[in-house]
């Protein structure tokens, strides 16, 4: 699948040590990182490596990209992707990122030669994943998808799973699956719970969902994605049968993580009458 040069290129990367200061960023900014294992971290590390000399980066509307903008997003996009086997996002070759929504440029004929119309409708946006183009992040929406970790809200996973969606070739809400069992398994499933929210949505009912996944089903399945690595023990409690196929497709269980979690840092606090050393506080967020 990889030239080699590819793979030369990637057993270097793989080689040198990851930055201490990397993964200090990722223990800040990335609320879901504390709750992996050694081994997935080490495996999660390697990717984000990876991914990150791979792709073009780009500052734009004045935005200076440092360690930090480029790991952060690094960090969530390769979480989508932790268990995937030879998946790299080769679909995407740049990830452009604008300081806020007031800076993005107005979309007209010529942007991005190679783009195909962008998902998210015209409004004010935190991020596009284009079919045949870049993905596009709002560095403000970035932040606040950190400082509200747990919300269900994160512009990252939402992008990129716009670009897992797209990997077949149509952006359609079904990702690349294993077989036709999966596929039948998914269709059921999804159009289900799809169908469910909409009438939810509807009847103006309070939705676990995000109603913005009622907006079609390539928002469902990006809308689902964000819920199922941001707040996974909710979503496994008020949409578990979503949630299942979703832990089929990204081969992860983020529910059960987070609930081992939970109770390690019961535990703690029994022993020693204090949680953990405290976290970093993803709450505090950024500040600019
Ligand atoms: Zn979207």
């Amino acid at each position: 699948m990889f030239g080699w040069l590819t793979k030369k290129r990637r057993k270097k990367i793989l080689e040198a040590p990851f930055p201490f200061e990397w993964e200090n960023i990722i223990q800040k900014r990335m609320a879901h990182y504390r709750m992996l294992n050694e081994d997935e971290q080490k495996r999660l590390c390697e990717r984000i490596a990876v991914f990150m000399a791979e792709k073009n980066w780009e500052g734009c509307g004045g935005l200076e990209l440092t360690d930090e903008i480029r790991v952060t997003i690094s960090a969530m996009a390769c979480l989508l992707i932790l268990n995937l086997p030879r998946q790299g996002y080769e679909n995407v070759e740049s990830i452009l990122v604008y300081p806020s929504e007031r800076v993005l440029p107005e979309p007209k004929i010529g942007f991005f030669e190679t783009a195909l119309a962008p998902l998210e409708t015209p409004g004010p946006i935190s991020g596009q994943a284009f079919e045949q183009g870049p993905v596009i992040l709002v560095w403000d929406a970035v932040a606040e998808s950190i400082r509200y970790a747990g919300s269900g809200y994160n512009v990252v996973y939402h992008e990129f799973a716009h670009k897992l969606d797209m990997q077949d070739g149509v952006a359609d809400g079904t990702p690349r699956l294993r077989d036709r069992a999966e596929y039948r398994d998914w269709v059921k499933t999804c159009s289900r719970e799809y169908q469910k929210l909409l009438k939810d949505v509807e009847r103006g009912k309070r939705t676990f969902l995000d109603d913005y996944g009622a907006k079609d089903e390539v928002e469902f399945f990006a809308v689902s994605t964000e819920h199922f690595f941001d707040q996974p023990l909710r979503m496994r409690r008020a949409a578990p049968e979503l949630y299942r196929v979703l832990k089929n497709y990204y081969r992860q269980d983020p529910a059960a993580r987070e609930g081992q979690y939970a109770a390690a840092r019961e535990e703690q606090t029994r022993e020693t009458g204090s949680a953990f050393a405290k976290a970093p506080d993803a709450k505090k967020g950024e500040s600019e």
